[in-house]
């Protein structure tokens, strides 16, 4: 049995190497923590802050159990592992959160049937196993809608706007694996989310809402607070608490919604780990989404979630944003964040940028581009 409070210089097991992990393993060792990561990549951003790495397949019960002998604790900045692997972990440490938790991220029907049942809003949706189930829940839920996978997708891989009833074939036959999940198109007038983190005691901490937009379904930027109506920010804040408490969660979760064009907030998707909606909280709170999360799986006190500034976060993507480094660095005021990946690709998320501005000053669209010059600021900031 692991004893909590986790104490100093105990090690906490992270599956995943990526940027999630390593911001999580700086938290942790600024609380006096080791971090050993699970992660199939040698040259991995988390390992580069890692005590210690296990390199091996996340299916791989080899690699699973000699990961989870060097942790007193695992948890996830990666969800998309087995089932079985997930068994295995927890068979050898607490896995925190829970399995129960991640399962029913991992997989887009359990979730929705999960956020429903717990009296949580979202789209109108319809599973779907064949083409006959698809033809039937287009003719119930209408188009526009979106086809999904249910699993492995994120950055918008794995899913199909249908505009057009000839839109409908094509996607079916290209979406795989199968079962797929047909949602209705929502008319958004903002992405939102909220980030919050629950102890073991049913302590419980949330930041505030934050605004999200995506640029070729890649988050982009954040700003930090969402700039909605006070009821708008109450009811998302009321849908992320009683997403935790249904899933019983110990640790950090974020909760995406839509804020749809009459107000109500639909839940979109969980993720029970550091989300990249959250990465502002390093520079703009005394304590960041990483050091919740920490401190959540440790059984440490939460800190309330407060933040002492007004932020944008502008995600690094790609080689072209990647290109503006030495700018970026030359900015005052600009607080870079770099990942330590060797490989650039289109797409891929490199670093962040995060530009603080004093309580109730975050600029308007036009402000907002000038303040993270020299990244070119394009349609994202479109005026209201
Ligand atoms: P997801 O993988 O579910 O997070 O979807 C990625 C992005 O696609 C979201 O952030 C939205 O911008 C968009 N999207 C997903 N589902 C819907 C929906 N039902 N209605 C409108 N836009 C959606």
């Amino acid at each position: 049995m692991t004893a909590l409070p986790l104490p100093p210089n105990a090690t906490i097991g992270i599956v995943g190497g990526g940027q999630l992990g390593r911001m999580s393993a700086m938290a942790a060792a600024r609380l006096g923590y080791r971090c050993h990561v699970l992660t199939p990549e040698p040259d991995s951003p988390a390992s580069h802050v890692a005590a210690g790495i296990t390199l091996g397949d996340y299916e791989d019960p080899a690699a699973l159990r000699d990961f989870a002998l060097h942790a007193a604790v695992v948890t996830f900045e990666f969800e998309n592992v087995s089932a079985e692997g997930l068994d295995l972990l927890a068979s050898l440490r607490p896995v925190r959160p829970s399995p129960a938790v991640l399962r029913i991220s991992q997989e887009r029907i359990v979730e929705k049937t999960f956020l429903n049942r717990a009296g949580v809003a979202t789209a109108p949706w319809a599973p779907v196993e064949s083409r006959d189930e698809l033809s039937a829940a287009v003719a119930r839920l209408g188009l526009p809608a979106i086809l999904k996978t249910t699993r492995m997708g994120y950055d918008g891989r794995g899913q199909a706007r249908l505009t057009r009833a000839e839109d409908v074939a094509p996607a079916y036959e290209r979406l795989l694996p199968r079962p797929l999940i047909l949602e209705s198109m929502v008319d958004f007038a903002c992405e939102i989310s909220v980030i919050c983190a629950r102890g073991a005691d049913g302590s419980y901490a949330a930041f505030d809402a934050v605004e999200n937009r995506h640029r070729d379904h890649i988050l982009d930027l954040t700003l930090a607070p969402a700039r909605i109506p006070e009821a708008t920010a109450a009811a998302a804040q009321a849908v992320a608490r009683r997403v935790a408490e249904a899933l019983d969660l110990v640790g950090l979760l974020a909760v995406e919604m839509f804020v749809a064009g009459d107000g109500r907030v639909l839940a979109n998707e969980i993720a029970p780990r550091p989300h990249n909606s959250g990465h502002w909280t390093l520079d703009a709170c005394p304590a960041s989404q990483f050091e919740l999360h920490v401190r959540a799986i440790a059984g440490l006190p939460l800190p309330p979630a407060l933040r002492h500034s007004d932020a944008a976060m502008k995600n690094l993507v790609g080689p072209a944003e990647l290109a503006l480094w030495p700018q970026i660095l030359a900015t005052p005021g600009l607080i870079p964040h770099l990942y330590g990946k060797t490989e650039v690709r289109a797409g891929r998320k490199m670093g962040h940028v995060t530009r603080l501005f004093p309580r109730g000053a975050l600029p308007g669209p036009f402000g907002l581009a000038a303040a993270l010059a020299p990244l070119a600021m394009q349609a994202d900031v479109d005026p209201e």
